[in-house]
């Protein structure tokens, strides 16, 4: 069995959905589990709609709900032109969820409130939207297919809105449901970042949390491999869109992978590596406007070489500088430190101390007021915004004679705030002011992967 799970784009339209289906059906050999991310621009939609509810705004709700409506009928009623009955069937079945969803933004609308709740139900439905349909259409071109609604199957805990998996009653869930779908069948769909709590709520895994469900859903079926068809040619030495000249990279370890997602690389969700680690089934990130290319192949760490493989990095972060005269000598200063974090459910990029001074890094989406609020109680607390943080990220670079200078020797004219060396000798990072991150990405990768000089272990 493999796991193919296709992004925004590569689901985007009629097109991308026709190549998409005749990608799956040259692999039906591999019994596919194919999973689907909205159309391309429908989880923001839904993210307006849901705010347009929440603020009474009734037009804008409405105008957004009726191109919802008219994309998705629309695009069954076009995959579907030769098979009438079909697609009478999928434009009804599009039609009861945009209803369900009508009458959910507008008693919203109405109340003028919008609970986490309710705002995890109405972003589900980009997803329910385009596996629905494309389910109809891989029918219709003669690939049977069973249809798994997501949220009997993986389930999180009670955050709604980045529900964390609770990874054994997924692995419970997940095969028996699979087999069963896939009785008389020659694939199954289903949807990515949808789930529901153990209440049987539902719940969302986070921005760009398809990819995060196919590989959960690849350890539950033990796949012999995950892969991730998106619209660029497998992962690069860099964003393309932010760097010029990146390097294509034909495999990675799965170090490198999760440090490059967990810094910034927005081409995998952050957490999809874990759980394909656990029984080391390898990643493929292919391009689905380029099928026949070899991709990306993230695999365990024994078959990688040493070296520089990216520049990755997070636009808009904030360091929070802690100060107190009381860390000095004394123990739990930092346990304290960090029970605050963890209370308030902040997460922390990188760390570093001084004699009396703890900074740390915090994504600039990070509700931080309770931690200052609480940190100021007993330290003076002062936040720095608009700063980037940059990684430079490979197997060992940490050992690698000169790696240091060669990092920070294009850099010389900026101010680093902040520096941190990951203890996993994969990652080294720094922080810099927001308005010179283009300047530093640019010539840092230039540096790095345009001008080649031998760098040796010692
Ligand atoms: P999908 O909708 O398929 O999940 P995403 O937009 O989430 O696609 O991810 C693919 C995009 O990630 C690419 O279009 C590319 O611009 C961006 N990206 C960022 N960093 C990298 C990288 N290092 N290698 C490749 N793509 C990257
Ligand atoms: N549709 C969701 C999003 O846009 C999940 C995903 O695409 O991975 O965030
Ligand atoms: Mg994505």
């Amino acid at each position: 069995m493999i796991v193919m799970k296709f992004g925004g784009t590569s689901v985007a339209n009629f097109e991308a959905i026709t190549r998409t289906i005749f990608i799956i059906g040259g692999k039906l050999d591999q019994k596919p589990v194919v999973v689907v991310s909205a159309l391309s621009k429908v989880t923001d939609l839904l993210y307006r709609i849901s705010d347009a509810a929440a603020s009474r705004n009734v037009e804008e709700m409405e105008m957004l709900l009726a191109q919802l409506r008219e994309r998705h009928v629309n695009l069954a009623g076009d995959l579907l032109a030769q098979s009438p009955a079909l697609k009478e069937d999928a434009v009804a079945e599009v039609n009861r969820i945009c209803d369900s969803l009508d009458s959910l933004a507008r008693a919203v609308c109405a109340v003028g409130e919008l609970s986490d709740r309710n705002k995890a139900i109405i972003i589900s439905n980009g997803e329910l939207l385009s596996s629905t349909v494309i389910c109809y259409a891989m029918n219709a071109k003669g690939i049977r297919t069973g249809f798994i609604d997501a949220r009997r199957m993986m389930v999180t805990n009670d955050s709604y809105l980045k529900g964390e998996p609770v990874v054994e009653e997924i692995l419970t869930r997940v095969p028996g449901m699979v087999e069963e779908a896939y009785r008389g069948m020659d694939a199954v769909i289903t949807q990515g970042f949808i789930a529901s709590n153990l209440k049987g709520e539902q719940t969302v895994l986070g921005r760009g949390g398809s990819d995060y469900s196919a590989s959960l859903i690849g350890l539950a079926v033990d796949a012999e491999r995950i892969e991730i068809w998106t619209d660029v040619d497998g992962v690069r030495s860099a964003d393309p869109r932010k760097v010029e000249n990146t390097k294509y990279l034909e495999k990675i370890s799965f170090e490198e992978a999760a440090e490059m997602a967990h810094f910034g690389a927005k081409v995998l969700h952050p957490l999809t590596i874990e759980p394909a680690v656990k029984k080391n089934i390898p990643i493929y990130v292919l391009n689905s406007m380029n099928p026949s290319g070899k991709g990306t192949a993230i695999l365990r760490s024994e078959l990688i070489e040493d070296g520089v493989k990216s520049v990755s990095f997070k636009e808009n972060i904030r360091v929070i500088n802690i100060f107190s005269m009381r860390m000095i000598n004394t123990s739990g200063f930092l346990r304290r430190v960090f029970e605050i974090f963890s209370e308030s459910k902040v997460s922390v990029d990188l760390i570093s101390t001084s004699e009396a001074n703890i900074s740390v890094t915090v994504d600039a989406a990070e509700k931080i007021e309770a931690v200052v609020k609480q940190l100021s109680e007993f330290a003076e607390v002062i936040v720095d915004d608009d700063k980037s943080q940059v990684s430079v990220i490979g197997k060992n670079i940490v050992k690698l004679n000169g790696m240091l200078k060669r990092t920070f020797a294009p850099l010389k004219r900026c101010n680093v705030y902040m520096i941190s060396q990951g203890a996993s000798f994969v990652n080294i990072s720094f922080v810099v002011d927001r308005e010179e991150l283009t300047e530093v990405v640019q010539s840092l990768h230039h540096h790095l992967f345009e001008t080649p000089e031998e760098l040796e272990t010692f």
